[in-house]
């Protein structure tokens, strides 16, 4: 490249700093701008990835070792009395959100990440963009990327038509220490990636790195996300409003949620999961949930922008591609740039095209998956019988699978 191309990254959460890492690293002129004030670090619980995301890594540091996650081979779902309905061979690789977060912030030059920068609007010209924030100050740049989320705000002004939609169903999730699980269920599911299949819910519980990012036996965290149909204008409403009757949107902060509701999630624990899963969730102090949405954006890229990660396409969590989805992207259009010579229209024209027919075909797939959850708000009667039952092989083959295997990416097979 003979001149660095000037790149403003919008977000400093795990999909803006896999792209400021990658793009750095190609010789760009990369500075990030997140609103938060401070480390994001304390956000999110476990994550399960694809091997994808640890290739993308090593690029960015090529140091990391197996204490970045943890792998499993073995999936298993078991019945409401805890014996084993199902087992098969898959290898899955499990980490959490903070371990990846703070490896890829302290990858990148603390100089170039700008907390406390609210993205208010771009502006544009033929060949450049212009950051304007909510302090007043503003920046320009050779390209933009709106790394900011679900909610972004780039695209909110550029691609107003794309919201998201609410999918008909929560995760709840909770985390406990490794040393919490009394030594015979440990036994039987801590090395395991487990599922309860309860008519109408879906329940997954694995191992995830412990306190400061431990991952040594007996240090780790077990994390479990049950994904429970809520009605988003009877429930998911009463789930979001705290003791003192305040609303808080489509999700509240953990502490806040009311206890009601954690004494009903732990009671139908009881009454539908696994004992060694109920005993999980029992044991979780502050269990908090998100509401599952899909995302789809009509194009990836206007002008000088590209949306990357979850800007972009939010697909649900069957497919635990959040992460692996903003790698690919990151990943993507740092090529496209480099073996352009730097040309930035002719680098977002390959990155259109290749990030936009993954993401739309990834979020069919997630929806695919999730559907018998999504289909659980409708009268029984009116339930298919796919619909009224979910079959352990199926799951346990589907959910998650490596890309190769995902039946939509497989027609006209992508990179
Ligand atoms: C609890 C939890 C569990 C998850 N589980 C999984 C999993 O198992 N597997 C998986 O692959 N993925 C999972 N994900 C999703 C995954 O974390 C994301 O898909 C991935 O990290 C990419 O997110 P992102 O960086 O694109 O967006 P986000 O993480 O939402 O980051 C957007 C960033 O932009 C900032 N921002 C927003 N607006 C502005 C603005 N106007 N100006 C400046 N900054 C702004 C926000 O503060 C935020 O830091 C999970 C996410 C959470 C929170």
């Amino acid at each position: 490249m003979d001149k660095p191309p000037r790149v403003l990254v919008i977000g400093g959460s795990i999909g803006g700093l896999l792209a400021a890492n990658l793009l750095h690293r190609a010789g760009c002129d990369v500075t990030v701008f997140e609103r938060a004030e401070e480390d994001l670090a304390g956000r999110g619980a476990g994550i399960s990835a694809h091997h994808g995301l640890l290739d993308i890594i090593r690029r960015i540091c090529p140091e990391i070792d197996q204490s970045i996650g943890i792998e499993l081979s073995t999936r298993i779902c078991l019945d409401r009395s805890g014996r084993i309905a199902h087992q098969t061979e898959l290898p899955q690789f499990m980490s959490a959100w903070g371990r990846i977060y703070r490896l890829l912030k302290a990858a990148f030059p603390a100089a170039r990440y700008h907390f406390g920068m609210q993205l208010e609007r771009v502006d544009q010209d033929a060949g450049s963009v212009s950051a304007v924030f909510a302090d007043g100050s503003h920046i320009r740049g050779d390209l933009l990327v709106a790394a900011d989320g679900i909610r972004s705000t780039v695209r909110a002004q550029l691609m107003p038509e794309a919201q998201p939609s609410y999918a008909g169903y929560v995760a709840w999730r909770g985390i406990i220490d490794e040393c919490d699980i009394p030594p015979a269920v440990h036994a039987e599911i801590f090395e395991r990636y487990t599922f309860c299949l309860p008519e109408g819910t879906m329940m997954q519980s694995y191992p995830v790195p412990g306190r400061n990012d431990d991952t040594r036996p007996g240090h780790r965290g077990y994390n479990f996300v049950w994904y429970r149909p809520t009605d988003e204008h009877l429930l998911l409403p009463q789930l979001c409003t705290d003791t003192a009757g305040r609303r808080h949107g489509v999700s509240i902060p953990p502490p806040l949620i009311r206890p009601k509701f954690i004494a009903e999630l732990k009671t139908t624990a009881r009454a539908t999961l696994a004992p060694q899963i109920a005993g999980i969730v029992e044991r979780t102090e502050v269990p908090f949930f998100h509401a599952i949405f899909d995302l789809e954006s009509p194009r990836l890229t206007h002008g000088r922008v590209a949306l990357l990660g979850d800007a972009a396409f939010v697909a649900r969590p069957h497919v635990g591609m959040g992460t692996t989805k903003a790698g690919l992207d990151a990943q993507c259009l740092t090529d496209a740039i480099t073996q352009a010579g730097g040309n930035i229209d002719a680098a977002l024209v390959r990155y259109e095209r290749e990030r936009w027919q993954f993401g739309t075909r990834i979020v069919a797939q997630a929806r695919r998956l999730g559907a018998y959850l999504q289909a659980q708000l409708k009268p029984r009667a009116q339930r298919s019988a796919a619909e009224l039952q979910q079959r352990p092989e199926v799951v346990l083959r589907e959910i998650g699978s490596p890309l190769v295997d995902i039946r939509e990416l497989s027609i006209n097979r992508l990179t």
